[in-house]
């Protein structure tokens, strides 16, 4: 039986000359969590708009189960040429839903995720968010007829200077009446903001006319908020900030202007622990195939049966979570365990160049299955220390990669004179 466990482990990718590189520099501080304001949201509705249609109908629950693990996920423009890295072919986009959809991924409505936070209704648990930023044509005319090829929900996060008449507005502007149309359909559509000025700058054209920069930033959260809610007749319940920038002061106002989530551009995998005024999106680059890839890698190797990571674990590289047996850190009691890992966070691994090595063993045989990716190694001779690192390699894209992980073995006694050191 293969234990879905999941760790995050050390995972180094091999130079050709051998010199290791370390991918997870990308360390910062956990954050404190928050619990969720109740909705302070007050829709302002226009006589003659009609009901906005629920994407994602919810079914409460008596008790809502609050496992399941979400990413969310961040687009802007779509285009044949991408003109800068924020821009995607239809083609990347329409195979990048295949993806979500084929790795068994369930997208879910922004509707439905906030019921989930709300302890009111439970996700699957490899969920999937699709957010799309500023409000281009693009997401109306190009994005939006492959997201309901799939049937999948999606939100639109607007600054609305940037609609048609707008003070920001241009010619690949969405305007209100499209923005109505899109709500009429059932697409989700919440604030980015007036303006998009970065919230952490503190002085901008926008801002000579409020008393104070507090002032300006409850203007951009708050007004944007009201305006999208009178003008379409919506309840405006997320934010997401301009570049993702926030900090305590405007995370504050945020949650006083009634937001109920506000997300950030920081990939992660969002739990219902995750602070609401500063869940992480997962940006998508054209340039970047990787954020994607990790994405889908940060919540796709464990099943619903995972326990969480620490916080800090969560902030490693996503590639680095693997599911692997023993576990790491695990007690066993046999001699000669079984060892296998899933190497689907890997990508595409070359069949045949699958290593394992065990310390005071040395390289143990190893079958791979290159269909269900996953590795298992058969210690033909005993174990000969209590703790045991394996050290899994292979070849991906004709790299080396090399993924180490530690486990207890308890039958070999202490001061066994065969015990070697681990390393
Ligand atoms: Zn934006």
């Amino acid at each position: 039986m293969f234990k879905a466990v999941c760790f995050v482990k050390k995972l180094c990718v091999v130079a050709p000359l051998g010199a290791a590189i370390l991918l997870w520099s990308c360390k910062r501080p956990s954050l404190p969590s928050a619990e969720p304001p109740p909705s302070a949201a007050q829709p302002v509705v226009e006589p003659e708009a009609p009901k906005p249609a629920d994407p994602a109908p919810v079914q409460p629950v008596k008790h809502a189960d609050t496992s399941g693990s979400v990413i969310v996920l961040c687009y802007h423009r779509f285009e044949e040429k991408p003109k800068d890295a924020l821009g995607i072919t239809p083609a990347a986009f329409e195979s990048q839903l295949n993806a979500i959809k084929e790795g068994g991924y369930s997208v879910i409505g922004m509707s439905e995720f906030l019921a989930w936070r709300r302890g009111e209704a439970s996700i699957p648990a490899k969920s999937c968010v699709i957010t799309i930023d500023d409000g281009f044509r693009s997401s109306h005319d190009v994005a939006w007829p492959i997201l309901k090829k799939f049937g999948y929900p999606f939100t639109m996060f607007i600054y609305t200077a940037y609609v048609k008449g707008g003070a920001l507005a241009g010619g690949a502007s969405l305007s209100w009446n499209e923005l109505k149309q899109m709500r009429d359909e059932g697409v989700d559509i919440q604030s980015h903001t007036i303006n998009h000025q970065s919230l952490r700058a503190k002085s901008g054209k926008f801002q000579s006319q409020f008393a104070s920069y507090e002032e300006w930033l409850r203007n951009e959260m708050l007004g944007s908020k009201r305006l999208l809610e009178s003008n379409l007749g919506i309840s405006v319940k997320v934010l997401a900030y301009p570049y993702g920038e926030h900090n305590q002061l405007i995370r504050n106002i945020a949650m006083e202007a009634g937001y109920e989530a506000a997300f950030t551009v920081y990939g992660q995998r969002l739990t219902f622990q995750s602070p609401a005024d500063q869940l992480g999106r997962y940006a998508i680059e054209s340039t970047k195939p990787r954020i994607f890839s990790d994405a889908l890698a940060m919540i796709g190797g464990s099943g619903d049966s995972a326990p969480q990571p620490a916080p800090a674990e969560l902030m490693h590289a996503a590639a680095a979570s693997m599911v692997t047996m023993p576990f790491e850190g695990e007690v066993v009691q046999e001699l000669k365990p079984v060892v296998k890992a899933d190497l689907a966070v890997l990508g595409e691994v070359e069949p045949g160049t699958v290593e394992i090595r065990i310390s005071g063993v040395g390289p143990i045989p190893v079958r791979y299955d290159a269909a269900t990716k996953k590795a298992e190694g058969v210690l033909i001779e005993p174990l000969k220390s209590r703790n045991v690192t394996v050290i899994l390699s292979a070849l991906v894209h004709s790299k080396k990669v090399e993924i180490k992980w530690q486990f207890v073995c308890e039958a070999v006694p202490e001061s066994s004179p065969k015990s070697s050191p681990a390393q």
